[in-house]
């Protein structure tokens, strides 16, 4: 089956058309500035130079008929026409609690995605217009919600509660949700893959690290805890979100800033993290740089990054009562041998010895502990577009 996979954001539209037998992508790109001056859609046919064409977008209806004039170009399209392509996986970033798997998108489940839609005001609704517009230009054709959110729905009361009135949770739905489930979800099975051991067998952490970061701890094949929360703004330390944080620092700051909760959360989300810790950037590469000329704000930064990891190891391996496997993921996890050594050298409690040359790689799947390591910790590269296919296709089949 051919398997359009899309992510769709309030502006921007990443598209992907994966081959659900040989799971090879047949052809990706993105489109930008949609609805905004100098709208422009990038298309790469597999095995062939991208192709850039700067033309109007107004909406996301205009974005969907160019991706699949892309898709359908007689002479640089990867399809003959659009009946081939079988079924669309949407990335829904917000399921709430009405979710715990993908879904076929029906009028009911846009509208529970709609009756969420405040949990991720940013990124439902534009998620759902990415929807709408696919349904409008390909009628018929089957289209699957794959949810952020769903692969963290196994996660018990006790984890995901927080200390408020229970009010808080019983009228209001806050609580923790957790986010990148589609990754963590894709990355813990192949770990057990790796391993040769029954899914449901393992005590398995992902480490998530990427401009946004996650940890997750997968028991038996469940997941039983998460770092994000309500948002994606909960627990490590990221590119710009500052993650866990004393609650009164909100009010705290606002005093100090002379600004209101607004301009506190937009400090929290988009100037904090390693870029406000480093004063430098939100990238690892240029704080990898900057620690390897002992700049003080990337050392400081990259050390207070990893240091969080740390902390969540040690507390998921508690909660699952021992760990079998780690596995480092996303940009920072698949591309930073620094990152990586930092963290482990503080596991030798749990049994982690490092293997520095294969930890010395970058952007493949490969075992980075050392033979005698006690925890099988891996480098397993995430593909979040993949996942949502092979989740479309067994869904539509
Ligand atoms: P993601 O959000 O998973 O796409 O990760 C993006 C982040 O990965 C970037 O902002 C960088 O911080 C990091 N990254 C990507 N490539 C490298 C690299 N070669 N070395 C270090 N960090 C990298």
């Amino acid at each position: 089956m051919k398997i359009l996979v899309i992510n769709c954001g309030s502006s921007s539209l990443k598209f992907q058309l994966i081959d659900s037998e040989t799971e090879e992508v047949l052809g990706k790109g993105l489109c930008e500035r949609i609805g905004i001056d100098g709208s422009v859609i990038g298309f790469t046919p597999a095995g062939k130079d991208k192709i850039v064409n700067t033309t109007p977008m107004p909406d996301h209806n205009r974005a969907i008929e160019l991706v699949i004039e892309a898709l359908t170009d007689p002479s640089t399209g990867v399809v003959g026409s659009l009946s081939e392509i079988d079924a669309v996986g949407h990335r829904i970033v917000h399921g709430g609690e009405a979710f715990t798997s993908s879904v076929v998108i029906n009028d009911d489940v846009i509208k529970a995605i709609e009756d969420v839609s405040d949990l991720a005001p940013l990124h439902n609704p534009a998620n759902l217009i990415g929807v709408r517009a696919c349904m409008k230009a390909m009628p018929g054709v089957p289209m699957v919600a794959v949810f952020d959110t769903a692969f963290h729905q196994t996660m018990p009361e006790e984890a995901y509660l927080y200390g408020l009135p229970y009010k808080a949770y019983t009228d209001y739905k806050v609580r923790r949700y957790g986010f990148h489930g589609t990754s963590h979800s894709f990355v813990s099975k192949r770990a057990a893959d790796i391993v040769g051991k029954p899914y449901d067998s393992l005590k398995i952490i992902v480490c998530h690290l990427g401009n946004g970061a996650s940890v997750s701890a997968v028991k038996n094949g469940k997941c039983i805890d998460t770092s994000m929360g309500l948002t994606p703004l909960e627990g490590l330390i990221m590119g710009t979100r500052c993650g866990d944080l004393d609650p009164s620092v909100v009010e705290y700051l606002a005093g100090k800033e002379n600004t209101d909760i607004k301009g506190v959360m937009n400090i929290l989300n988009k100037q904090s993290g390693v870029f406000g810790l480093s004063g430098l950037s939100s990238d690892f590469r240029d704080l990898e740089d900057g620690y390897n000329k002992k700049d003080a704000g990337a050392t400081r930064a990259i050390m207070a990054f990893a240091y969080r990891v740390v902390k969540y190891i040690g507390a998921y391996a508690a909660a699952m009562d021992g760990v079998d496997c780690i596995c480092f993921t996303a940009g920072v996890g698949e591309n930073s041998p620094l990152v990586r050594k930092t963290v482990m050298e503080r596991l030798g409690y749990l049994g982690v010895t490092v293997d520095d040359e294969a930890n010395n790689t970058r952007g493949k799947e490969i075992r980075i502990s050392g033979a005698d390591s006690k925890v099988a910790v891996m480098v397993v590269p995430t593909n979040e577009e993949l996942a949502i296919a092979r989740d479309t296709a067994a869904l539509v089949k």
